[in-house]
């Protein structure tokens, strides 16, 4: 691009789907600004965001009135539609939450009570034969029907993303790392390992370093990302059969992940998981990737000591369930019993960036902190993929306002 490097209005570090998605309702308020995104690999959405379920979340688990909650059922609409207009497969398939146990079955009827007042219709609790009636080989002693869930390819949505910035006059810059960002009087100098320049504006949406940009960008930030890794097995085609759609199991009210679940994938297949163990690096997608400054920055940060002194066993099962297929299966059993070990193989993981407070709880929110000039997307966890869109609409309008502020309009 000829565009000078100083000359840009706004410029976006991280090009996952939550900065496309940022960059590019930018560029539909604004097509006469100038609009950069730096992104440290050589390709776009390189992390969380083509490493997931591929779930359209419908909304049915978040606090009501919570940011999740909000952007999660306004990027619904907006996903669905990006979809169909730009050709991108997607399909709504719904899913059933499952109790497996009669203790299990209160949790039901607080989902079907949060649904409801996020705005779902349709959530239906079933018997044991209705789940049947839709999922042959599940066994439930009830289940919550959600119809509006989803299954999508989000790399390729961050894709289409990429490419209308770039129709639309925006940059893409690859291979650049932002190091840190200083705000003056004339507008932020962006430090990167290959580059430098200016831009009026910065947003951050930096995923899995997020912390680290903002804090080393002069934010005052009392949260630290803390990498959970997510791992997949894949069901051999012979046995796809046991599983139509998406299933999940009721959330433990004391761990903060959704639990293995069965996903039907946009591009055939179907998986199982992901489970939630602490990598021991920030982009950790094998059991021993190991970085020895990100582990112990990890390990002496309070919050992290908190937050395993409270979820030791949780934490322990997830462990066994990352070094043992059985109990990875065990798990899925509890779902569908028929599943054997043999049915299903290692497949792929993902990193989750979860922001952690020093209390030693996990943030519940997505979580912007705003300097002058500058807005950090801090969290940004699941639904956040669903969710892009909406929360790029959030981002550009606090950026649109940040300009009005500075001309006193
Ligand atoms: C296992 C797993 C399953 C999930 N399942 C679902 C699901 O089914 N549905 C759903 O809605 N959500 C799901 N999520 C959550 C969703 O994927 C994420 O919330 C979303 O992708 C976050 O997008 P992001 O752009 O913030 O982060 P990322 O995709 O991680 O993007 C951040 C980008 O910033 C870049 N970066 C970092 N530091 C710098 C720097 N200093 N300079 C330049 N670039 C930098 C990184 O390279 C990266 O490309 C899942 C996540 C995981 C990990």
């Amino acid at each position: 691009m000829s565009l000078p490097d100083s000359a840009f209005d706004v410029a976006i570090a991280g090009g996952g789907i939550v900065g496309l998605a940022s960059a590019w309702q930018l560029l539909q308020r604004r097509p006469d600004w100038r609009v950069l995104v730096l992104e440290k690999e050589d390709r776009v959405a390189a992390h969380q965001s083509s490493r997931n379920s591929g779930v359209i979340h419908s909304g049915v688990y978040y606090r009501p009135g919570s940011l999740r909650a909000l952007n999660c059922r306004r990027g619904y609409g907006l996903l669905l539609d990006f979809c169909q207009q730009h050709g991108l497969p997607y399909e709504i398939c719904g899913k059933i939450i499952v109790a497996a146990t009669p203790e299990e079955r209160p949790a039901l009827d607080v989902l079907l009570e949060r649904g409801t007042a996020n705005g779902l219709t349709g959530l239906r609790l079933l018997g044991p034969e209705e789940t049947r009636e839709i999922e042959p080989h599940v066994r439930a002693v009830a289940a919550l029907h959600v119809p509006q869930a989803g299954i999508t390819d989000y790399g390729r949505v961050a894709q289409k993303l990429a490419a209308l910035i770039v129709q639309a006059g925006g940059v893409i810059r690859t291979d650049t790392r932002v190091r840190r960002l200083h705000a003056t009087p004339e507008g932020v100098r962006i430090e990167a390992d290959t580059w430098e320049g200016m831009a009026q504006r910065v947003v951050t949406c930096a995923g899995l370093y997020s912390d680290h940009l903002a804090l080393r960008s002069g934010a005052s930030l009392d949260v630290r990302i803390l990498p959970f890794r997510g791992e997949y097995y894949e069901l051999k085609p012979e046995r796809e059969h046991l599983v139509r759609h998406l299933i999940y199991p009721v959330p433990n009210p004391n761990f903060p992940f959704l639990g293995v679940h069965f996903t039907r994938m946009i591009t055939g297949g179907i998986e199982a998981g992901p489970n939630a163990v602490l990598a021991f690096r920030r982009e950790g997608y094998h059991r021993w990737d190991l970085h020895l400054g990100e582990l112990a920055e990890a390990l002496a940060f309070k919050g992290f000591q908190r937050l395993a002194r409270r979820y030791w066993r949780d934490g322990w099962a997830e462990m066994q369930r990352s070094f043992s297929k059985k109990h990875f299966v065990r798990a899925l059993q509890r779902l569908v019993p028929e599943l054997q070990p043999d049915d299903v193989v290692p497949a792929r993981s993902g990193v989750r960036a979860m922001a952690c407070t020093p209390e030693g709880q996990l943030h519940d929110d997505f979580l912007f902190v705003e300097t002058p000039r500058i807005l950090h997307v801090c969290n940004a966890p699941s639904p956040a993929a669903t969710a892009s869109l909406a929360i790029g609409e959030t981002v550009a309008e606090r950026v649109l306002k940040m300009t009005l502020a500075k001309q006193g309009k």
